[in-house]
């Protein structure tokens, strides 16, 4: 570890790889500094997908899409409480950013469906991994070839500004020994506060009782650094809670939405849909916490199994119920057969009219449930994402609390907030690390010019 860099990236996610990559491609010397043992963070978790339109993986299935469909679906799914200056950055570069990764071999060639989403704007690799996994395996492998070092259990503790209020670097604990690093530009790219019981404390109290899907460090360390120098948050109580997460285990594993998106429906212990399950999450978690048991059971079949690889590592993690027939299915879960088998028939009379009479469901209709063998997965709504963060503009500077540009001080990811309003649609997030990642590390290389 040096004293002095060009830039200092605070985080080893999507967001951090990405801006790392794209500010070294610019000329910049940077430095990740990572605080877990591991690097990733919840990127590491990502399974649904990359949202982009107007791309030519999505022309190549016939599917014409557009900035302003993905902008509407987005603004409307958020609540209309998305800052419409980085809603507007956001969509009309996704497809660029779909581009540029494919550009650095990271090809993701096949497409999903999301909640909340009109058309499959989910970008993700054909190959087995999981989005996150590939696209941060992928990135390091990239980072190692153009020679940016990556310092793990490196825990900023500091952001430091000169006389004039410029950024001038960090104070970091390397393996617990207190470093000063000089650098003039700072990057955060420390992700979201799932994971802080203090800040949930401080601003959703009423959400303390629930697990969470995120990784031990997401506790808000960005937000709270740059609050302490002036920085301005907001939309911080907007919190989302993902609807389907297995948590019986003392691990609690996301249900990612593509098995929704590939057809999987929801049922209540009586074994009846009782939601469009492909609604937003704001929407699915609300409808599965009024139920009396607060939980539920997605149900699937071999069809959706072959087309979503995620559920093979749920199967070996000993999450899902297999059974020969619906019949048999219902009794491993306790559910009325009768019932369980006749809310199969109504579904496939849904999917095969294209009518979803009871819930208005119109994604994931793509194939009928009737391939044997029959799967469940019992889940419940977690906290996952957390909306609010440090206000950007679009050129992902950070602004202090009279609105002005805080010199040298960048952000990206999931620290930032106002991009996705009351409730992130799936997809997005993966998409907001490449699109702001790669925007922090050009702008890092305009301020430091
Ligand atoms: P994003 O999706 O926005 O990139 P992630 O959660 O994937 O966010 O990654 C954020 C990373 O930042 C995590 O690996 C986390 O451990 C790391 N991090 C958080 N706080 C600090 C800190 N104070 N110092 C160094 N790294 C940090």
């Amino acid at each position: 570890l040096k004293e002095q860099y060009d830039v200092v990236i605070i985080g080893s996610g999507g967001a951090g790889l990405v801006s790392a990559l794209q500010a070294r491609e610019l000329g910049l010397r940077p430095v990740i500094l990572e605080k877990m043992p591991t690097v990733g963070g919840n990127t590491m978790r990502a399974s649904s997908g990359m949202n982009a339109a107007e791309t030519n993986i999505q022309l190549r299935e016939g599917i014409v899409d557009s900035f302003a469909e993905f902008y509407q679906e987005t603004y409307q799914g958020g609540g209309r409480l998305n800052d419409p200056e980085l809603l507007n950055y956001f969509t009309t570069h996704s497809g660029q950013a779909i581009d540029w990764l494919r550009s650095h071999g990271i090809i993701l060639n096949d497409l999903t469906i999301t909640g909340g989403m009109k058309k499959k704007r989910a970008h993700r690799p054909k190959s087995t991994a999981p989005i996150g996994a590939f696209l941060v395996n992928n990135l390091l492998w990239l980072l190692d070839q153009v020679g940016v070092p990556i310092f793990t259990q490196a825990t900023v503790t500091e952001l430091l500004k000169d006389d004039a209020g410029k950024i001038k670097g960090v104070n970091v604990q390397v393996a617990g020994e207190p470093k000063t690093i000089f650098a003039p530009a700072v990057i955060l790219a420390t992700g979201g506060f799932g994971a802080s019981k203090q800040l949930l404390k401080r601003y959703r109290p009423d959400l303390l009782a629930y697990k969470t899907t995120n990784h031990v460090g997401a506790t808000g360390d960005g937000i709270i650094l740059a609050e302490h120098i002036g920085a301005q948050v907001l939309q911080m109580e907007m919190i989302q809670i993902h609807p389907t997460v297995q948590q019986d285990t003392p691990h609690t594993y996301l249900i990612g939405e593509a098995v929704r998106g590939e057809g999987a429906i929801l049922v209540d212990q009586q074994g009846v849909r009782f939601t469009n399950e492909l609604g937003t999450r704001k929407v699915v978690s609300e409808q599965i916490t009024a139920l009396p048991e607060q939980a539920a059971y997605l149900i699937f079949d071999q069809g959706v199994k072959e087309r979503v690889k995620a559920i093979d590592f749920y199967a070996s993690k000993g999450l899902v119920v297999s059974a020969a027939t619906p019949i048999e299915l219902a009794q491993k879960l306790q559910l009325d057969p009768t019932v369980l088998a006749d809310t199969l028939i109504q579904w496939n009379t849904a999917v095969e009219t294209k009518r979803d009479v009871k819930f208005g469901r119109t994604t994931g209709m793509q194939r009928k449930l009737e391939k044997a063998p029959y799967y469940a997965i019992h889940v419940a709504p977690a906290i996952h994402y957390t909306m609010g963060g440090l206000h950007i503009n679009e050129k992902a500077q950070v602004l202090d609390q009279s609105g002005n540009i805080m010199a040298g001080l960048f952000a990206a990811g999931e620290v930032t907030g106002g991009l996705h309003g009351n409730n992130r649609i799936g997809g997005n997030s993966i998409a907001e690390t490449v699109v702001f990642g790669r925007q922090a590390g050009q702008q890092a290389a305009v301020y430091l010019a």
